[in-house]
């Protein structure tokens, strides 16, 4: 069965948008980029990829779906082609992953006529830097267990509460904030807001070392911050649907306001590279039977995910319109894991050797990947809450404690 037909606007546009990508592609950067927005910890790097995300929405790549007056394009269906083009042309990732994934939409959808004028276009152009401040040291699964206050007092709210785990939040101008507006009902007593962050007074910001030795993530404190009723997001104690709104696009079950793209490589051809260069017992690994058994299973799953998001475009194929992206976050963060296991595999005992040692196989990047796989299997929920959705929301399967 054939996609669903484009339409010749949409044909144009992918031509556009590949010829624009190919003519704009950015100089390379002026200091090494971590692999995902997750890790970015330094002014330049954060400088580099704010450019190229203003050059891509000027462009016309980012936001294409958006309407005019929130800094958008004012198509329909345009996205998804500008973020497969972005993926195909193997360009730098947008450093506003919260802003584009979680802040835009979930503002379209329950945001006031002035808080879309006001914060859309920003989270677009990657001029603002959006953080995401759900998770606190009880509340991480369990996400409805916030304990962070907001206490309503004249036009504002006095915050106080410990967020962690907020990525970009160091860079972040603002943050889609979860706080409890009420201790008598669990659900019904959050209630989202925008918050600001940056030198905004009583909000503190530490960076939290991740297993790579990177940061990118922090912990976020509140202590007596001030927020103006006009930065909440929908009504007092509709929080808990507004962040649903938010985890639908975080965990793949809808379409981002824009821009993947930042695979530097074929992981597959990596892995098939890794294994020609490497000596064992003075053989090249490419010739063990074990190890060339290792790489077609890895080829296989690759290619499996890559029918599976071609199928996802054909609506007819779809039998569940939460299936197969929720399955795709899934499968995509293990596969990463398992590409990443196998590098290290191959490489042996110069996976040992850090980024920063010049004998490390390409630059120590199947460490630092399998290292960095872990947080792709926790981040915007875990595996495991990941398969009870998909049991239960999905397959129809009985509800989990
Ligand atoms: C790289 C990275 C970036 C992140 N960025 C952000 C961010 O920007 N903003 C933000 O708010 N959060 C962020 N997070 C936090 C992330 O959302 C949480 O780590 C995640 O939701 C898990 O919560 P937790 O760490 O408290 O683990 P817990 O909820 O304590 O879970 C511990 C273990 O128990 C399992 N478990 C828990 N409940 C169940 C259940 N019902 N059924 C089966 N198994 C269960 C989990 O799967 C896990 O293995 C980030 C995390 C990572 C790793």
């Amino acid at each position: 069965m054939a996609a669903s037909p484009s339409s010749p606007e949409q044909n144009d546009f992918r031509e556009y948008a590949r010829r624009w990508l190919q003519e704009n592609a950015p100089p390379p950067p002026p200091e090494r980029l971590p692999m995902s927005p997750l890790e970015i910890m330094t002014v330049g790097q954060r400088n580099y990829l704010q450019d190229w995300q203003g050059q891509c929405h000027a462009a016309g790549l980012i936001g294409c779906d958006y309407p005019q007056s929130y800094g958008g394009g004012g198509h329909t269906n345009f996205q998804p082609i500008a973020n497969q083009e972005l993926g195909h042309a193997r360009v730098p990732f947008m450093i506003n992953i919260v802003g584009l994934s979680m802040a835009a939409p979930t503002i379209l959808k329950h945001g006031s006529e002035e808080q879309k004028r006001r914060f859309i276009p920003g989270a677009l152009s990657g001029g603002e830097i959006w953080c995401q401040g759900f998770s606190e040291p009880g509340a991480g699964s369990d996400m409805a267990n916030q304990q962070t206050m907001a206490v309503a007092e004249g036009d504002n709210w006095i915050v106080n509460g410990h967020k962690v785990w907020t990525t970009l939040g160091h860079f972040a101008r603002w943050m889609i904030l979860i706080a409890r507006t009420s201790r008598h009902h669990k659900y019904d007593g959050l209630t989202y807001f925008l918050a600001p962050i940056a030198g905004h007074p009583g909000v503190t910001v530490r960076p939290l070392v991740k297993m790579t030795g990177e940061s990118g993530f922090n912990e976020v404190l509140f202590e007596d911050a001030v927020i103006p009723d006009s930065h909440r997001l929908d009504d007092i104690g509709k929080g808990w649907a507004v962040a649903m709104t938010t985890l639908t696009y975080e965990r793949g079950a809808a379409e981002s306001a824009g821009g993947t793209g930042g695979q530097s490589s074929d992981p597959a051809q990596g892995l098939i590279e890794l294994a020609r260069e490497t000596q064992r017992n003075g053989l090249c690994a490419a010739a063990d039977p074990v190890t060339r058994d290792a790489l077609m299973q890895r080829v296989i799953a690759m290619e499996g995910l890559r029918q599976s998001a071609r199928r996802a475009r054909v609506p007819g194929l779809c039998d569940h319109p939460m299936r197969l992206p929720l399955q795709q976050k899934l499968l995509s963060s293990e596969n990463h894991q398992a590409n990443a296991r196998l590098g290290v595999e191959i490489a042996g005992a110069a996976s040992t050797l850090y980024k920063l040692d010049p004998n490390a196989p390409r630059q120590g990047y199947w460490p630092l990947s399998y290292m960095a796989s872990y947080g792709n299997t926790i981040a915007a929920g875990t595996n495991e809450i990941q398969r009870n959705i998909l049991g239960e929301r999905v397959l129809g399967l009985a509800k989990s404690k």
